[in-house]
């Protein structure tokens, strides 16, 4: 599994198909097969990213990892 954002494949698993990307310091989650990208806010709330990415960059691909 590699970071759809920063292509960066040091990606930390934070909980239930939920990961981090150590590289570019996004929150990157598992839903129906798709990836979710959210970047953190500094007060901790989060922001989508999913509008920056085409649909193909965000499908998941279990066997790839
Ligand atoms: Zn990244």
């Amino acid at each position: 599994m590699k970071c759809p954002n920063c292509g960066c494949k040091d990606i930390g698993k934070i909980g239930v198909n939920q990961y981090y990307c150590w590289g570019c310091f996004i929150e990157l989650s598992i839903v129906n097969g798709r990836l979710s990208l959210h970047q953190v806010e500094q007060d901790g709330s989060l922001t989508s990213l999913d509008d920056l990415f085409e649909e193909h960059d965000l499908s998941y691909n279990a066997d790839a990892h």
